[in-house]
């Protein structure tokens, strides 16, 4: 019987037989230790009972101990190189369907119903192409699909942002969009050893889970969204500057803008990265009731 796909001999020797090279601009970096796979699956307290999407198979590493703890396994890869390998790597297991699909253009709401029953709750985990952290989380809130967690590997400087308090200097646009909807864990950082090719920076497993309700309410998701890149724009200048930079400058505009902060007690002078979530939503509230 073959040893598992990650470990550094076997995953060369795959990448030989198929004359692959790893092509940095997909973000191929492989995972070659079980210890931190089998870590991942424990993270995401992965079960029989849950079905699984995976981002980026690559070889099949992490897809093979999914398929060996999950009910069922998606996984979407965007290289087209690798579909033969992962016929071959993943014959073993009967509970894993690999799609050729680029993440950011698939409907996950039609490849779920196409590929699970909808009795187990769904969950993501991936060791994420760096290149498009930020865009494959956001793409994955934005479907609005009720994932029971989403656990993900990235660069360990995004995952300080993902999980920053509010006052710190990862805290910004990023953090608040996520933690808008997700409570966000660090798990545990990954020294950039265990890849091949290696990194040049360490990485972190991020466990998301969804927030239980949120009692403030913005008017308009957007419409926040919006406001929090907008108070971030200009990250050194004050929460002032970068509302007169999204609003303008007319002395109309400025009157309201100072009543609603005021109204709020913030302070005009402050930075937007002192600003919770429930302050971003006040805000963004009483801008749209003052009309602005
Ligand atoms: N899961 C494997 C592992 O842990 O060893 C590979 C992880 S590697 C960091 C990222 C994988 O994502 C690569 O296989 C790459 O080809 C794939 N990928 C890159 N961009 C993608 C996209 N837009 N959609 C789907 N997969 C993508």
């Amino acid at each position: 019987e073959n040893p598992e796909i990650a470990s550094p001999v076997r995953t060369r020797a795959i990448m030989e037989t198929y004359g692959l090279n790893f092509k940095k601009s997909l973000g191929q970096n492989f995972l070659t230790d079980i210890n931190i796979l089998h870590k991942i699956v424990t993270a995401g307290n992965v079960s029989e009972n849950d079905d699984v999407i995976e981002v980026g198979p690559g070889i099949g590493a992490l897809t093979e101990q999914l398929a060996k703890s999950a009910h069922r396994v998606l996984a979407l890869e965007v290289d087209e190189r690798l579909i033969p390998v992962l016929a071959e790597t993943l014959n073993p297991y009967d509970n894993v369907t690999v799609i050729l699909q680029d993440i950011l253009k698939a409907d996950l709401k039609e490849l779920i119903k196409d590929n699970f029953d909808g009795k187990h709750p769904i969950k993501v985990v991936a060791n994420l192409p760096y290149y498009i952290t930020s865009p494959i989380i956001l793409h994955l809130l934005d479907t609005k699909i009720d994932f029971s967690a989403i656990v993900v590997m990235m660069q360990k400087e995004v995952a300080d942002r993902l999980s920053a308090q509010p006052g710190t200097k990862d805290y910004g646009a990023l953090t608040t969009r996520i933690q808008y909807q997700m409570e966000c864990k660090t798990a545990f950082i990954v020294p950039r050893t265990v890849f091949v090719p290696q990194p040049n920076v360490d990485s972190a497993i991020i466990v998301l889970t969804p927030l239980k309700e949120r009692h403030l309410k913005p008017y308009s998701e957007e419409q926040l969204f919006d406001l929090v890149k907008g108070c971030f724009a200009h990250r050194r200048k004050s929460l002032w500057n970068n509302l007169q930079g999204i609003y303008g400058k007319e002395p109309e505009i400025k009157d309201k803008m100072q009543q609603v902060l005021a109204a709020l007690q913030i302070s005009p002078q402050i930075r937007a990265e002192r600003l919770s979530i429930d302050e971003f939503i006040l805000l963004a509230n009483k801008l749209s009731e003052a009309k602005i």
